[in-house]
């Protein structure tokens, strides 16, 4: 990864301005390794050893792994690449790359957030980093230690320096304390030295990161594609192909023309939705039957300060696990704000204007796994009345605190519930075992999906050491096979 100073100089920050607005950062740098089809695939690379189906942080961190150990990998992905658009990382861009232009719901109304593109859900998400909750081992049976540490390090994860952590965001830790709460300085993927421009993270960068400073899944693939992979984008994989007990290749479309691909093994990587219903279509019937998506507000209240707009969303958090709740500092992007009011009706247009002093503290609240993926396509995703106590306990404990840092008692008020982190779609120790195999051999599943119970805390940490773990296993896997066959070539470069 090159490192580059910030600039200093007025011209630079021109500079800088004119390059966020026609050539975002994060356009991929390198295309090689981008086949038009799958017969070119099959003719370049003769027998495939892993197809990774989804770019997320599951299905790259293994596609990496992988390639880096000269197996040939080949990454499919439903998205496209949407990295080097004028309109990525603006109020647009989400219209344009989540499933039903953001306004994906549950058939008893929850929004989920469902971004289809490379890199997955990590172009929308808030950069927080947090790893597995005290109860992962003792129910899944695996440590996750040395590939969380590893991460850490890779990706210099870590708490933002003072004076990015956000005054008012400070100001919302400094009230929860002085509550009793143990607020802490939230470790977060955001690192300056990554940014090619002027580091500029706010609440913005939960449409597409613009300066660089954010990882997303898209660093793994593009180091995938360098290590030898390949990548076919707007390929939507519909079931894995199965024959005696195994998996050898998927059948799905790529641009709407059906495409069949063989290979050694098979790793979904679908996300919490998406795999469940590849699963489905592959006889796994019960993957999907049940569903967690870690609900989650916004609780919003206006000062006479400044707000937390411009600052970094999540540098400070607070975990009360008894209660079964997570707080953060959060405010929606403007556009989206605004969206959500003019849609709720003209009562709520007037917060547009007070948007500039507006604080907001992120919600997240435990839910059992009680919704589903059924294979019509139909997301169940209900909120309880258990579920509704603990919101409301919480939303008490946040206008406590935003009273506390300066709001107007008459202000507070929070939005409708959304569902960012669908998750427990495909279990560890119901549809997959601790190597996280499912029922036929070869057939693995990667991301979200995997876990047994929701995490109510930032997942892609734990996913991507579950990611690296697993091409660890397949390596050797992948390698004894090579032997006892025939030696493997170096993966080639597709270009
Ligand atoms: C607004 C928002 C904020 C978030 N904030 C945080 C945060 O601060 N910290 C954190 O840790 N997490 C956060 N998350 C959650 C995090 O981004 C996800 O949990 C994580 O990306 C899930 O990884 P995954 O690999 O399971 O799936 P995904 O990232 O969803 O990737 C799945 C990929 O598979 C592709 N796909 C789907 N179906 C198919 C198919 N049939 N064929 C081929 N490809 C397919 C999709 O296009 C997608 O690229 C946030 C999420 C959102 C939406």
């Amino acid at each position: 990864m090159k490192h580059q100073a910030l600039p200093t100089s007025a011209a630079r920050s021109i500079a800088d301005a004119v390059k966020r607005v026609v050539n975002p950062v994060g356009s991929p740098a390198v295309l090689k390794g981008r086949p038009r089809n799958s017969s070119e695939i099959t003719k370049q690379f003769g027998e495939v050893d892993a197809i990774v189906v989804g770019t997320g942080p599951g299905g790259t961190s293994v596609a990496r792994g992988l390639a880096r150990a000269g197996k040939r990998v080949v990454m499919l992905e439903a998205g496209r690449d949407h990295r080097g658009s004028w309109y990525y990382g603006t109020p647009l861009g989400p219209m344009i790359y989540t499933e039903k232009r953001g306004f994906l719901r549950s058939k008893e109304g929850i929004a989920i957030v469902r971004p289809m593109l490379t890199g997955g859900a990590t172009n929308m998400f808030a950069g927080a980093a947090s790893g597995p909750p005290d109860w992962w081992e003792a129910r899944t049976g695996i440590n996750l230690g040395q590939e969380i540490e590893e991460t850490i390090d890779e990706l210099n994860i870590a708490v933002l320096p003072d004076d990015q952590m956000g005054r008012a965001s400070q100001r919302i830790a400094e009230a929860g304390r002085a509550l009793g709460q143990d607020w802490y300085a939230q470790p977060k993927f955001n690192d300056v030295s990554r940014c090619r421009v002027a580091f500029d993270c706010g609440a913005k960068c939960m449409y597409g990161c613009r300066c660089g400073g954010k990882w997303t899944a898209n660093d793994f693939m593009d180091q995938a594609i360098a290590a030898g992979a390949a990548l076919l984008t707007e390929c939507t994989v519909r079931e894995a192909i199965i024959e005696e007990g195994a998996a050898n290749g998927v059948r799905g479309t790529h641009r709407g023309e059906p495409f069949e691909l063989r290979a050694k093994s098979v790793i979904i990587s679908a996300g919490g939705i998406g795999t469940p219903r590849i699963l489905q279509n592959s006889g796994i019937a019960d993957a999907g039957n049940k569903l967690a998506v870690d609900t989650n507000f916004v609780i919003f209240g206006v000062s006479e300060q400044r707000g937390n707009a411009d600052e970094s969303p999540m540098t400070v958090s607070y975990c009360d696990d008894e209660a079964g709740l997570m707080y953060s500092s959060l405010m929606q992007p403007w556009g989206l704000f605004s969206l959500q009011q003019i849609l709720m009706g003209r009562q709520h247009w007037p917060k547009i204007g007070k948007f500039p002093r507006m604080m907001g503290v992120m919600l997240k609240i435990k839910e059992d796994l009680k919704g589903y993926v059924a294979p019509d396509g139909e997301i169940s995703m209900p909120l309880t009345e258990v579920d509704m106590r603990r919101a409301n306990q919480g939303y008490l404990v946040c206008r406590d605190i935003l009273i506390k840092a300066g709001c107007d008692p008459d202000s507070i008020f929070w939005n409708p519930p959304r569902g960012t982190h669908p998750c427990g779609t495909a279990r560890i120790g119901e549809h997959i075992d601790a190597d996280l195999k499912t029922k036929f051999d070869n057939l693995y599943v990667c991301d979200a999906s995997t876990f047994p119970d929701a995490l109510v805390r930032p997942p892609t940490l734990t996913i991507i050491a579950l990611g690296k773990r697993l091409a660890r296993h397949l390596n050797a896997d992948l390698s004894a096979t090579s032997k006892t066959d025939q030696p493997a070539e170096a993966a080639a470069p597709v270009h």
